[in-house]
């Protein structure tokens, strides 16, 4: 089985291109779901993120409460580096099980969609790499639309990524989201025919 990845900007289009890839057959692993998984209650980064920050992270509930740890994080670098070194290894292990599953299902193609497969230096794992591209400016719009964000926040969740053009260097494959949504469909068809063809070579 072959293991390719998928990323680009927030708000740039990489669900749209998971749900085409889906579509076409391809088993897609959702990095932002494993995210969620593996801070369930009962799972061991939960407990390490309690034990690490404190009972106070926990909602009534005994769910993470997501805001307190990202205003714990904030401004605090070093409470950050904590945290993801709890939560990237659980993700690297919860997507490591999930591909063996997949490999045992006897799938020969599977993506890992993935915001930051750039930034974690992990581009030389999933290739080849399609990135999805779009202009900034359509990014921070489609978070004002989808998320009701507003444009400060738009702005300041789209700078804190690596910018679209370090991403296109490190692509193999690249889909220009700068049309409509129909178009873009198109394209993410055209990408999947590529990197088959890649991976077959
Ligand atoms: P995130 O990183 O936040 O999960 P994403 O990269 O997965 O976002 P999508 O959810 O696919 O991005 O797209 C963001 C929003 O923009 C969605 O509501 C989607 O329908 C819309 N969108 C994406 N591309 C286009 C386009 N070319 N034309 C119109 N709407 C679009």
């Amino acid at each position: 089985m072959h293991v390719f990845g998928l990323t680009g900007g927030i708000a740039s289009g990489k669900s749209t291109v998971a749900a085409v890839f889906r579509a076409e057959g391809v088993p897609v692993v959702d990095a932002d779901e494993l995210a969620r998984e593996v801070v369930e209650p009962g799972q061991p980064a939960l407990e390490a993120i309690v034990a690490a920050f404190g009972p106070e992270v926990l909602q009534a509930d005994g769910t993470l409460d997501r805001k307190r740890v990202a205003a714990i994080v904030f401004a605090d670098d070093e409470a950050r580096a904590r945290l993801n070194g709890i939560i990237h290894p659980a993700i690297a292990a919860a997507s490591a099980a999930r591909f063996a599953r997949l490999a045992g299902e006897g799938h020969p193609l599977v993506c890992y969609d993935a915001a930051l497969i750039v930034e974690r230096g992990i581009v030389d794992a999933f290739r080849p790499l399609v990135v999805v591209a779009a202009d900034p400016a359509l990014q921070r719009a489609r978070l004002v639309a989808r998320d009701g964000a507003s444009e400060a926040e738009a702005a300041a969740r789209v700078a804190a990524q690596a910018p679209v053009e370090a991403k296109i260097a490190a692509a193999d494959v690249v889909i220009h989201n700068d049309a409509d949504l129909a178009t873009l469909q198109t394209r993410a068809r055209e990408a999947l025919a590529e990197v088959r063809r890649r991976v077959a070579s």
